[in-house]
């Protein structure tokens, strides 16, 4: 194995993907809805098998059919109020994971730093050693301790954040709306962050995939519009996420020209271009959305409105069982600290290192629901921060919600 991948062997999703598969829990992990996405989009993909138009079959244009680009430099465009070049400033990508992939390996080089906010996606951290950059951390922290605790609660130190900047500081990853705190950064909190990039010419790298999943009063804010950032930032969407379709794994960024260049060269060079049939159907999705923006049936609206409720009813049952969640403010994941119950599980069973990875892989065989464990989002000096919590994932249908507080309820 290349010394630039030791420490990346093991993945929680590849792990608790098939423990799901052996033990078949009632499944609340890994991120993504349990019902079907908007029937339009669906059926863009079905009617497009009967166009008359063989070339839709066939490879498209590398960094972005012409049709997905058109509509979201037209969605980006309005959102940021800025015109962005479909042509030179958007790439569409194999999944957001791709689009994180060619921004890290197309700007970080051998020893450049990159700050990363803990926690944090996992993927993060191996995508930066594998273009041998350094990762500088810093954690989230508990503001306060109350039986009430709102994802805004988590915030960062912004002394220790400055202490991080210097000369080799290359990048910072930004997650707003956060997986998996569901913290969304509020416009003070993005300002020190830019303010620092520009005092150290830093580049941001903001993964934005959950930008509709947002609950009043919060509001999603893009830091790209912020004076001076548009120049440093690379933002990445993803259409698993907006459309609920995560299946269907295409993902974008779009930034400056030169920044989005580095981009295309690493694309270019390894997937080349992304499929065909499935660009078509999310940009004719993009366009029917694109006339209702600002209605109640525009999906990126209803889709919270309906994800709220989600949320609230598990924040409850957490709470009856006697966990603490902590309550999202975006995003589709809940953190809750489960050690007020710890005295009801064998924390011997499994001989994991990490306090959350025995507590999961038990209630998974025991108890018959499955969560992620977090420390699988912080660096290694850092994941007794999460040891006593639990990631639950709450774009299920109504009635798996249901059951999964039978199940913990009837634990009790
Ligand atoms: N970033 C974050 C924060 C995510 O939660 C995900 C979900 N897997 C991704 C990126 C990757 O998205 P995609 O499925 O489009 O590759
Ligand atoms: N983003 C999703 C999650 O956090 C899926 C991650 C994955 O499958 N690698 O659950």
């Amino acid at each position: 194995l290349p010394a630039r991948y030791a420490g990346s062997e093991k993945s929680v999703w590849v792990e608790y993907i098939q423990l799901a598969l052996e033990n078949k829990p009632l499944n609340l992990g890994q991120g993504f809805p349990d019902y079907a996405p908007p029937e339009y989009i669906t059926k863009a993909l079905a009617d497009f098998r009967r166009s008359p138009d063989p070339l839709l079959q066939q490879y498209t244009r590398g960094f972005g059919h012409p049709r997905l680009i058109a509509v979201l430099a037209k969605l980006y465009s309005r959102l940021l109020g800025k015109e962005i070049n479909p042509q030179t400033e958007i790439l569409v990508t194999s999944g957001a994971y791709e689009a994180l992939f060619s921004s890290i390996t197309g700007h970080v080089d051998e020893g450049d730093e990159v700050i990363i906010i803990e926690p944090y996606f996992d993927c993060y951290q191996p995508m930066v050693k594998s273009a041998k950059g350094i990762c500088r951390f810093i954690p989230l922290r508990l503001k306060k301790n109350s039986d009430v605790v709102s994802s805004g609660d988590w915030v960062l130190d912004r002394d220790e954040l400055e202490g991080l900047f210097n000369s080799k500081t290359k990048m910072i990853i930004l997650n707003t709306p956060h997986n998996p705190l569901g913290k969304v950064f509020t416009e003070a909190e993005l300002k020190v962050i830019a303010d620092l990039c520009i005092k150290w010419d830093v580049l941001c790298l903001s993964d934005e995939v959950y930008e509709w999943m947002v609950y009043k009063p919060n509001k999603h804010i893009r830091i790209a519009t912020f004076p001076g950032m548009w120049e440093r930032t690379i933002t990445i969407g993803s259409a698993g996420k907006t459309f609920s379709v995560t299946g269907w794994k295409t993902g974008w960024a779009y930034g400056p020209a030169n920044l989005i260049n580095n981009l295309f060269m690493v694309h270019q060079n390894c997937v080349y271009t992304h499929c065909t049939p499935i660009q078509e159907a999310i940009a004719m999705g993009f366009e029917l959305e694109l006339t209702r923006l600002n209605s109640d049936e525009c999906f990126f609206n209803s889709l919270p409105r309906e994800l709220e409720s989600k949320r609230d009813f598990m924040g409850k049952f957490l709470k009856e069982v006697g966990m603490k969640p902590t309550i999202p403010e975006g995003g589709y994941f809940m953190i809750a600290d489960w050690s007020a119950l710890a005295s009801k599980v064998d924390m011997n069973s499994e001989n994991d290192k990490y306090k959350d990875y025995r507590f999961t892989k038990w209630m998974i065989k025991n108890v018959g629901l499955q969560g992620i464990p977090p420390t699988a989002f912080y660096s290694e000096p850092h994941k007794h921060l999460a040891e006593n919590c639990v990631r639950y994932c709450f774009i299920k249908k109504d009635e798996n919600l249901k059951k999964a507080a039978e199940i913990l309820s009837n634990w009790n």
